[in-house]
């Protein structure tokens, strides 16, 4: 099963064929291997070689995707594949993303069972994460579509690199997403994670025009990515292009792969930057890999109360009606409220789905 047909390709003048799923745009000779490594050209066509393949599963809670507005407190069933279309210096899961080693994604479960896993589990929703859905959106795609028939949603973490005929063909199939916008700056994107700026920022403005309820993260790196002016640049243009309802969310870097040279991100610089998102307008920003109580905090836009209250991914108090409206004032929390909250708390729970 793991080897697929794929439809987003094409043939060209050269001989060479073009995978057009993501702006890189790889041109392969037969038998060469995208940048992202599961997707090749055999017999001629583009293939994905790992559908059906994982490299483990876990429940976790929602919060940890990170979604803050999103079936709050419930568990997901999370997993990823192997390598990545983006080749950030700083990967924090680069030993699955840079994973050369197809054969070391011992799961193999197709969408039936992963749904029938998820239903059996009790989760809320599937998230595809550690690594980019885009470079498996086939598999990614049929599960969805396999957990939609049970009632169960799909979440995509994703950097949001993609090009604009598959973005919508993959879009159509998930419920939520939390895009990684890596930094405000195209000189970033070009030396540190081989990518480009632009095309993340058309991703996001696209998502806003989509029922899917998407939220921002940015890995805040010293001194390469959390200078003032560069944060006030990034929340004026997610304010003006997404309104101030996006969630976004500051996280801690810890020194890794490529970057062990630079310093773990100081708790001040999350505060700093919430504070510059907050004045800049927008209303729901998170610091999260930090112990800060505040900056887990959920404030209700009508009447200033705290309506959710968080400690790390545990919720600690929760003043929302069943269907997201505030308790104290009745403001209607943007996001998506299903129910009563969930009582996941922060625990990780590696599983088995077979
Ligand atoms: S999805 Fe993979 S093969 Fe296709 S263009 Fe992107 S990096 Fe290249």
């Amino acid at each position: 099963m793991a080897v697929v047909s794929t439809a987003h390709w094409h043939r060209l003048d050269d001989g060479r064929v073009q995978c057009d799923v993501c702006p890189r745009n790889c041109r392969l000779h037969e038998g060469q291997r995208g940048f992202c490594f599961v997707r090749q050209r055999e017999h001629d066509e583009i293939v994905l070689t790992t559908y059906g393949r994982s490299s483990g599963f876990c429940i976790d809670p929602i919060e940890k995707k990170p979604l803050n507005h999103f079936l709050p407190g419930s568990p997901v069933l999370s997993f990823g594949t192997a390598g990545c279309n983006l080749g950030c210096r700083f990967c924090q899961n680069w030993d699955i993303s840079k994973s050369r080693e197809i054969d070391t994604l011992g799961s193999a479960a197709g969408p039936e069972e992963l749904a029938a896993a998820a239903e059996r589990l009790g989760c809320r929703s599937i998230a595809f994460t550690y690594n980019d859905p885009v470079i498996f959106m086939e598999y990614a795609m049929d599960v969805a579509d396999a957990c939609r028939a049970r009632g169960i949603k799909a979440v995509a973490v994703s950097a949001g690199y993609m090009n604009p005929a598959p973005r919508e063909e993959f879009y159509r199939h998930i419920d939520a997403a939390n895009i990684d916008l890596k930094a405000f700056s195209e000189h970033f994107y070009e030396k540190i994670t081989f990518a480009r700026l632009a095309s993340v920022l058309e991703t996001l403005e696209y998502l806003r025009g989509t029922d899917v309820w998407f939220e921002v993260t940015t890995l805040l790196i010293p001194d390469r990515n959390d200078g003032d002016d560069e944060l006030r640049r990034q929340c004026d243009w997610l304010l003006e292009h997404l309104g101030p309802d996006v969630p976004l969310h500051f996280s801690a870097f810890h020194p890794d792969f490529k970057m062990r040279d630079v310093p773990p991100t100081p708790p001040e610089t999350l505060r700093r930057a919430r504070r510059i998102a907050l004045d800049a307008g927008l209303r729901f920003v998170y610091t999260g890999n930090v112990h800060d109580p505040q900056g887990q905090t959920t404030r209700c836009p009508g009447c200033g109360a705290a309506a959710v209250e968080r400690d790390w991914y545990e919720m600690v108090s929760y003043r929302l009606t069943d269907d997201g409206h505030c308790a104290a004032c009745g403001y209607a929390m943007p996001g998506v409220y299903e129910g009563p909250v969930g009582s996941w708390g922060r625990r990780r729970l590696p599983v088995s789905v077979a």
